[in-house]
């Protein structure tokens, strides 16, 4: 057993990053070597570009998502960038119930035996109406893929994850979660609710652990979710998922030890 003591008092002793410093990471080569990190949505858009990019620097990557033949893709382009042997586990977060998500903790432990990362990335948007027209059942639907479910896995894989000497769990937030808008509905509430999970998480765990827990607001980024949103925006004039991956790498590398309970956000408006 590792001494927690010990690692907090060395990540004290380092002075954290700020927030820019970890939208401007360098990302040395051997960033996440030997770092197991599983990622959710990770057939498509933002996830799909780290489980590439975490596989690039070094880590073995998980490749969570709903829909198979993507995950396959990923799971391809990464051998043929001759990444660490990946792995593809399917789960729809709308359906999947807990007993699921402990059995894939079993299958981690004993398939990887360490769990050093895990990206929340999936998510829907469901759909941008006034709150008063909102349909409640794709109410219900947004907050079970983009939190409930987000919770659920969390605490399904937290045994694992708080066993890996310098665990780090990423969630994804948005700017509507930080400053919640009108007609963004239950995504912009989904994201409030993500932010709060990771602050409580933190105070929970950070005298105890060397568990850490942050958010990431990517900011306007050029995918599927983003056009769906912005019908008229020319794709173009957004940063694409590879432009911001830096902050995707610092906070699931060492070099982000100490930071906790931060919502970083990679496109600060200026
Ligand atoms: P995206 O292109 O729509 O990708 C979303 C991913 O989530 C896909 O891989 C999708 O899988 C997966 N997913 C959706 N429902 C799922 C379910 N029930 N079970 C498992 N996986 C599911 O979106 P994105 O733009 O990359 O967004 C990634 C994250 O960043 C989201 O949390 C989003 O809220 C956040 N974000 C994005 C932006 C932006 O401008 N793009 C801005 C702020 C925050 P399938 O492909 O199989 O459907």
């Amino acid at each position: 057993m590792h001494n927690n003591t010990e690692h907090l008092a060395s990540s004290a002793a380092n002075q954290p990053l700020t927030h820019d410093d970890i939208r401007n990471f360098t990302m040395p080569d051997n960033s996440l070597e030997d770092k197991i990190i599983l990622i959710t949505g990770a057939g498509a858009g933002i996830g799909r570009v780290a489980a590439l990019t975490y596989a690039r620097y070094g880590a073995t990557v998980l490749l969570l998502g709903r829909t198979s033949s993507k995950l396959e893709a990923v799971y391809d382009e990464i051998e043929g960038l001759g990444g660490k042997q990946p792995a593809i586990l399917p789960m729809d977060l709308e359906h999947a119930n807990y007993s699921e998500m402990q059995q894939l903790e079993g299958l981690i432990r004993k398939e990887f035996g360490r769990l050093d990362g895990i990206l929340h990335n999936a998510g829907i948007l469901g759909e941008l109406t006034p709150l008063e027209m909102y349909d409640v059942d794709l109410f219900a639907k947004v907050m079970k893929i983009n939190t409930t479910a987000t919770f659920m896995l969390t605490q399904a894989l937290l045994p694992l994850v708080k066993e890996a000497p310098n665990g780090s769990i990423v969630f994804t937030s948005s700017s509507v979660g930080t400053h919640p808008r009108a007609f963004w509905g239950a995504y912009a509430l989904s994201k409030q609710a993500v932010e709060g999970m990771s602050d409580i998480f933190t105070q929970e765990t950070e005298k105890t652990t060397n568990l850490r827990f942050n958010c990431i607001n990517p900011g306007g980024t050029r995918t599927n979710m983003r056009a769906h949103a912005f019908p008229g925006e020319d794709p173009k004039s957004l940063k694409t998922p590879e432009d911001i991956m830096p902050g995707y790498v610092c906070l699931m590398s060492d070099d982000s030890i100490g930071v906790r309970g931060q919502v970083v956000a990679l496109q600060p408006k200026v």
